[in-house]
């Protein structure tokens, strides 16, 4: 059955006269007639206003790995709160959460918290800057590492498709045109690019900032030798690598995507997974650089920084992430999920890809698996993204836009599984 949206688009009438665009972030506004409000989340399975029920794969971008109101989480998030509210004072439970992330992240020798992931990446930023003497920063094509003005820069979609060599530009207005003169992109994967831009910039260059899993462009993934070679290059140059875990950490290996790929950060940036959805983030790295941190050193730090209600929270989700097989289960359900979607692809004659890791898989419209954010741009994104409308229509909640990859949670289970696979094969429909 198709849903009704009916309370949503009359509530959206009302919030756009007082909200921007009627929401709270850019990227939850769908516009009139398809922007949805919630009503409750539970598990894997979220309700809107008009009381459609959907099978979640946004998990919020990521943050919801145990499953939405998660109970023994949200009962720790409970106990933080009566330790008491911002009181600007450390608690013990930033060290056992330190503590707990070195043992799972081993570059995580040392550990800083904050509230969101473009908060721990603007503080890794400015440790490798500090650490470097250097100002400037390489980004990934395809990239996303945040809302602040050092890392708001992208190549367009529209300049790739036709440009042979399109200009980086701000990502909206408002971005001072002088923080152009600090960033570099290169494409993913090739480490060539990324040696000549070091080779000409490289006393300029404090950090490469890297998703080996670009988690914002359908989860293309770094080649084992592409990130040894840059690994080796950072090394060389002296720029230090920030490996944002943002998106990654917690998710697709308990170390991370560094464990997955046998990468060994500078810094690392952590949010989302962290504490399944309360608002905390972390900055973890090599001892000597987080020692800079500090007064008359690095600035770090903020009013609800280690607030104990997410802290507590975080404390549980990684206890639970570390001891069970909550990982195992969230990887096979990815790995079924992707099985029994690209059968139906197949059995349509929908030329599809795979990329990421099964937990927050990327799926193209095409023949062969894109290396970089320039080859995704030559997929079949537009009928992608009708199929994925199709598929919101139809109860089954993934991002409208193929570039965010497919989260699931330890809270998918054979029920949503079903589900799941015969929308797809009604959605499918729209793509013949
Ligand atoms: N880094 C990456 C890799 C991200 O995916 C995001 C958000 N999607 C951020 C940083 C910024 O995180 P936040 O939205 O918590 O500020």
């Amino acid at each position: 059955m198709r849903r009704d949206l009916t309370r949503s688009r009359a509530h959206y009438e009302r919030a756009a006269k007082r909200l921007p665009l009627g929401v709270t972030s850019n990227f939850r506004a769908w516009g009139p007639e398809r922007t949805i409000y919630l009503a409750r989340a539970q598990g894997p399975r979220v309700w809107d206003l008009d009381g459609n029920e959907y099978v979640d794969y946004r998990l919020g971008y990521g943050p919801a790995i145990l499953g939405h109101c998660h109970p023994e989480v949200d009962a720790a998030a409970r106990q933080g709160a009566a330790i008491g509210g911002t009181t600007a004072l450390s608690t013990v439970l930033e060290l056992e959460v330190a503590e707990r992330i070195a043992k799972m992240v081993p570059t995580a020798e040392m550990v800083r918290f904050a509230n969101s992931g473009t908060e721990a990446v603007m503080a890794a930023l400015r440790v490798a800057r500090a650490a470097t003497g250097k100002a400037g920063h390489v980004m990934i094509e395809g990239g996303f590492h945040g809302l602040f003005d050092g890392v708001l820069w992208e190549l367009k979609i529209e300049d790739i498709e036709n440009e042979d060599e399109p200009e980086v530009k701000p990502d909206g207005r408002g971005v001072p045109s002088l923080m152009r003169r600090l960033v570099d992109h290169v494409p993913l994967n090739d480490a060539e690019r990324l040696e000549d831009v070091f080779r000409r910039k490289s006393d300029r260059i404090a950090a490469l900032l890297i998703e080996p899993i670009l988690g914002n462009a359908a989860s293309i993934t770094a080649e084992p030798q592409y990130l040894r070679d840059v690994r080796e290059l950072c090394d060389r140059y002296e720029v230090l690598m920030i490996v944002d875990e943002v998106k990654t950490g917690f998710r697709v290996a308990r170390g991370g995507v560094q464990e997955l790929m046998g990468v060994r950060a500078d810094l690392c940036t952590f949010a989302k997974a962290l504490a399944n959805g309360y608002p905390i983030s972390a900055l973890a790295g090599r001892r000597d650089l987080m020692e800079r941190i500090g007064p008359g050193s690095v600035a770090q730090g903020g009013t609800y920084a280690g607030h104990p209600v997410p802290l507590s929270a975080a404390r549980k989700t990684l206890e639970i992430l570390d001891e069970t097989d909550a990982l195992e289960r969230v990887a096979d359900y990815g790995k079924r999920l992707q099985d029994g979607a690209g059968a139906i692809l197949s059995r349509h004659g929908i030329a599809h890809a795979f990329t990421g890791h099964p937990s927050m898989g990327g799926l193209f419209f095409a023949e062969t698996m894109p290396r970089n954010f320039r080859d995704w741009v030559e997929t079949d994104y537009t009928l992608y993204n009708t199929f994925a409308r199709e598929l919101n229509d139809l109860g089954i909640l993934c991002e409208p836009d193929c570039r965010e990859p497919w989260f699931v949670s330890a809270a998918h289970d054979d029920a949503c599984l079903a589900t799941t696979l015969e929308r797809f094969e009604e959605a499918a429909k729209v793509c013949l």
